[in-house]
C-alpha cells in the first residue's frame, strides 16, 4: 500500500513554493498527499527563521503530530532547520532534520531511516550551499509562485536569511522559460516571480562539475533580472507576471520603463523600504538612502499613475528614536504608495543589530506597529477609492467562501464578487 505524507509551511511565499515542490517529489516517489490535519505516515514541516516563535511553532506542530499519529515519521526542514539543527533534533518526536542543501533529497533520506532510530541531522555549512533548485507552487492553478533566485549576498544587520539560505544564486533563463511554459501548459494564468533577493538574479549558465564532484553554478554576468523579464514577456500562454519584491537599489529605471510598456508584467511593485530615516537605513546596512526610494516611486507613478506600490517597513529596530520613527511616518505619509507590510523588529541570534543601542522597548515597538498599520489602511483606502468607476481586468480565483469569490485587478486591487464558476481562472473586465 502507498505511504502517505502531509506537509506544512511556516513563513514566506518562497517557502510555500518549495513545500509544493517537496510534495511533488514525494508524490513522484509513490507517496499519497494528505491534509496536515489528517493521519499520515510522514509529516514534513518547512520552517522559517523570520517567524518570531519558529521554535515554539515547530514544537507545537510536532506535539500535535505525536498525539494524532505517534508512529509517523517527522521531518523538519527549511531556514530554521539550517540555523538550529541541533535544537530541532532535540524536540521529542523529530526523526529527520534536513538543512538547506539536503531539502530536495528528501525522498532518498526517508529511505535511509526507520522510526525509532536516533534523530538524523543532514546539514552542512551554509557557505558550501551553492546549488539552485527551482520550485513553484500552484494555487488553484490560477496564480503560481515561481522561485527563480535563492540566497542573498547582502548583510543587512537585522537579517538571518543569508545564514539560513546561503549565497545568492539563480536559475538559468532557459530553465525559467521551460518552467513558465510548463505552468502555462497546465492552465496557469499568472506567475509571481519570487526569490530572496530577486533583483540580484544573474542567470546560471549551466551546472559545472566541481573538482570534488559536487555541482557548482556558473553564472552569466550579463544576463540579469532585466534580461529575464524581457525574455519572459515574449512567452505566450501566461497572461500575467508579477515581480514579488525587489530591493529599491536593484529596481532600475529600465525595469520600471519596461514594466510600464509591457502587456504581461502587471503595474504592481513591492519595494522594501524598512525605514524612512537615513540614520536607521545606515544602521541596518541597507544599500540606499530614502532619496533613492523617493525617486523610484516618483518614476513609477509618472510612467504608471495607476501602479500599486507595496512597501515593507520594520518598526522598533535598535537605535530608532521617537524622532527617527516620526521621520519614517512623515516620509511614508507623503509618499504615493498603496499599502505597507509592517514588521516589528525582533532580536535574531548572531546578527550585528544586537550590538546597536539603544534597544527599543517592546511596548513601544508594538505602538509604532499600530501607527503604521493604520497608515497602511488609509493608503489602501485612498488607492482603491481613486479607482472607483474604472473598468479593470480581474483574474478570479477558484476558492469559494459563503457564495463569494475573489480576484485581483492588474494593479492588485482585491475584488470580491458573487461566485460564478465561468469566471474562475479567466480574465474578466470589471467595473470597480
Ligand atoms: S536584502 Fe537584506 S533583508 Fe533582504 S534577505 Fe538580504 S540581508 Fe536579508
Amino acid at each position: 500500500m502507498s505511504k502517505s505524507v502531509a506537509l506544512h509551511t511556516l513563513g514566506c511565499k518562497l517557502n510555500f513554493s518549495e513545500t509544493s515542490t517537496l510534495g511533488r517529489l514525494l508524490e513522484d516517489d509513490g507517496f499519497v498527499k494528505k491534509d496536515f490535519n489528517e493521519v499520515a505516515d510522514v509529516y514534513v514541516i518547512n520552517t522559517c527563521s523570520v517567524t518570531e516563535n519558529a521554535d515554539k511553532e515547530c514544537r507545537q506542530l510536532v506535539r500535535r503530530i505525536q498525539r494524532k499519529a505517534p508512529e509517523a515519521m517527522v521531518v523538519i526542514t527549511g531556514c530554521y532547520a539550517q540555523l538550529k539543527p541541533k535544537e530541532i533534533a532535540n524536540i521529542p518526536g523529530v526523526d529527520l532534520v534536513l538543512g538547506a542543501a539536503e531539502k530536495f533529497n528528501i525522498t532518498q533520506h526517508l529511505k535511509e531511516i526507520t522510526k525509532g532510530d536516533s534523530t538524523k541531522i543532514c546539514s552542512c555549512d551554509i557557505e558550501d550551499v551553492n546549488v539552485f533548485t527551482a520550485s513553484h507552487s500552484i494555487n488553484d492553478r490560477t496564480r503560481t509562485f515561481l522561485k527563480v533566485q535563492d540566497g542573498c549576498n547582502y548583510n543587512c544587520s537585522f537579517c538571518t536569511i543569508p545564514m539560513a539560505r546561503g549565497k545568492s544564486r539563480s536559475d538559468s533563463i532557459e530553465n525559467v522559460i521551460a518552467n513558465v511554459k510548463s505552468i502555462a501548459a497546465g492552465g496557469g494564468k499568472e506567475i509571481v516571480l519570487t526569490g530572496i533577493n530577486l533583483g540580484d538574479f544573474i542567470s546560471a549558465q549551466s551546472l559545472l562539475p566541481k573538482e570534488n564532484g559536487d555541482n557548482k553554478l556558473a553564472t552569466d554576468d550579463k544576463a540579469n533580472f532585466y534580461s529575464l523579464i524581457k525574455e519572459l514577456d515574449k512567452i505566450d500562454g501566461i497572461e500575467r507576471f508579477r515581480i514579488s519584491s525587489i530591493e529599491p537599489n536593484l529596481l532600475t529605471n529600465e525595469i520600471i520603463e519596461f514594466v510600464s510598456n509591457s502587456k504581461r508584467f502587471m503595474p504592481h511593485f513591492h519595494i522594501p523600504l524598512q525605514s524612512g530615516s537615513n540614520k536607521i537605513l545606515g544602521l541596518m546596512r541597507r544599500r540606499y538612502k530614502k532619496e533613492l526610494y523617493t525617486e523610484r516611486v516618483a518614476l513609477i507613478k509618472t510612467m504608471m499613475p495607476h501602479c500599486c506600490i507595496g512597501v515593507d517597513v520594520i518598526v522598533g529596530s535598535p537605535g530608532e528614536t521617537e524622532a527617527d520613527f516620526k521621520e519614517t511616518v512623515d516620509f511614508l505619509t507623503n509618499l504615493d504608495i498603496s499599502y505597507l507590510h509592517v514588521f516589528t523588529y525582533s532580536e535574531r541570534a548572531n546578527t550585528t543589530a544586537l550590538d546597536i543601542k539603544p534597544v527599543v522597548p517592546i511596548n513601544i515597538r508594538h505602538d509604532r506597529n499600530k501607527i503604521l498599520r493604520n497608515l497602511s489602511y488609509q493608503k489602501m483606502q485612498y488607492f482603491t477609492t481613486q479607482h472607483i468607476g474604472q473598468t479593470r481586468k480581474v483574474l478570479f480565483e477558484k476558492h469559494e467562501a459563503n457564495g463569494m469569490m475573489e480576484g485581483y485587478t492588474d494593479n492588485y486591487i482585491k475584488i470580491t464578487a458573487p461566485h460564478n464558476a465561468d469566471w474562475v481562472n479567466t480574465i474578466t473586465e470589471w467595473k470597480i
